[in-house]
């Protein structure tokens, strides 16, 4: 497998370091500079960038946190001026605030290269025609891939979400060769063309998935490679670091992270500490090139381990493993965001329900289901049927309010659910068993 920039990434492990430290300390030169935040944040925790003297050092430096860009709504991390700007993208924002993650044109080409690298690791080229069905728009998705595979020489077929038949009819009349959505859209897409009767492997070209947006695991790419016929990847990013940026290569054996774009560490999520090779943490990175908002020692919060050895294909650039959970409890519903503490919030705002609830997520098919089963306060516990199903649809219809997403509802009887002491289960999450 050829690399998409060899001289890159086929680096030896020391000239990637040395290149890494480069970037290093001249983004921390500029954002002490000209970022009064990031400038603050430094002088608190009394670092300078001379400080900075070998990448190691990188620990010395603050950590930023998704709270900091809510708490500098909409753009007061930026550095730099709007003229240099040429896009915005604009989180969903279903926790509060939405975050806003402004592109300089630089930052919109080393986005575009890096996922070009990545959809050239896993075989894809000139040849190919790609459907992108990831949201166009605020979202990250779409246009991430689609600039990437434009970058690649490939066709692109800017499709979307939804609208699932015309999808396929789409992935045969136009013979394309990948697709890129969520995992839970592409067991959705077999679903379809199986009733449509349409056997994506003998009746279409698509050989290649890649897929991400939402947790999966090697089960659930089993079964998606087993159902369709195509090989199923796993591709990386969050909006704050620029979007969706890395994927395995043909090996599947983890994400390459290209080195001189980001910097990876994997810490004890509650110490702080930098973890070696194969242990599990948090993901923390650092955005080497970005210019518009950097990122720098950012808590990502998602639960990986990473790999430095030298891949088989021969690229030297760390891998890390399949996302595997969540610092924070946060759960990811058909590709929105849901926090218990959100759920809590809507329940508690009716008032004939108490305090106990449990939320359980399942995989029914192809999509993701919630239900929220809740306790009623001894005053509405009522023998009267009818007053019971009214009070569950207004429930119901609180919690999508609240949520973006649809949820079951279950109402049981005061006592009803288990109680625990100290931090309280609130999620059964079934997912993962499939
Ligand atoms: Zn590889």
């Amino acid at each position: 497998m050829t690399c998409w920039d060899p001289r890159i990434e086929e680096m030896s492990k020391a000239d990637l370091q040395a290149l890494q430290y480069k970037y290093l300390k001249t983004s921390i030169y500029r954002l002490y500079s000209f970022s009064p935040f990031y400038h603050d944040r430094m002088k608190a925790a009394g670092v300078h960038p001379d400080d900075i003297r070998s990448l190691q050092d990188i620990v010395k430096l603050p950590f930023m946190y998704k709270k900091d860009l809510r708490d500098n709504y909409p753009d007061k991390m930026f550095v730099g001026g709007q003229d240099e700007l040429v896009r915005y993208h604009v989180s969903s924002g279903t926790t509060g605030k939405p975050t806003v993650v402004g592109y300089t044109q630089n930052d919109l080409n080393n986005w575009a290269l890096s996922v070009a690298r990545a959809l050239s690791s896993v075989g894809l080229g000139r040849k190919d025609i790609i459907q992108v069905s990831y949201g166009y728009g605020l979202f990250t998705g779409g246009l991430g891939l689609h600039y990437g595979a434009e970058r690649v020489g490939a066709t692109v077929v800017p499709a979307s979400v939804g609208n699932t038949e015309r999808q396929i009819e789409l992935i045969q009349d136009l013979k394309v060769t990948a697709i890129c959505c969520t995992p839970s859209y592409m067991l959705h897409l077999a679903e379809t063309s199986q009733k449509m009767g349409v056997d994506i492997n003998k009746d279409t070209r698509l050989r290649t998935a890649v897929l991400g947006a939402e947790p999966w695991s090697e089960k659930m790419r089993n079964r998606i490679q087993e159902i369709t016929g195509v090989k199923a990847y796993d591709i990386y990013g969050t909006s704050e670091l620029s979007g969706p940026l890395f994927t395995e290569c043909t090996e599947q054996n983890g994400i390459h992270i290209w080195g001189d774009l980001a910097y990876v560490e994997v810490l004890d999520p509650e110490t702080g500490e930098q973890l070696g090779p194969g242990e599990k943490g948090e993901l923390v990175v650092t955005m080497l090139q970005k210019e518009a908002l950097p990122m720098v020692r950012y808590r990502v919060g998602d639960i990986t381990s990473y790999d430095d050895s030298t891949c088989a294909c021969g690229r030297s650039h760390v891998r890390i493993s399949r996302i595997s959970g969540r610092v924070d409890d946060m759960l990811i519903i058909r590709g929105i965001n849901v926090f218990p503490s959100q759920v809590e919030h809507a329940l508690l705002g009716v008032p004939e329900l108490g305090e106990h609830f449990q939320i359980e997520v399942d995989r029914k098919g192809a999509l993701d289901s919630m239900l929220v089963r809740v306790e009623l306060k001894p005053t509405a516990f009522s023998d009267k049927i009818d007053d019971l199903i009214s009070l569950k649809y207004k429930v119901a219809h609180v919690l999508h309010n609240s949520l973006n997403v649809a949820a079951d509802v279950e109402l049981v009887g005061p006592g009803t659910l288990t109680r625990f002491e100290g931090k309280a289960k609130r999620v059964v999450d079934r997912r993962n068993i499939l």
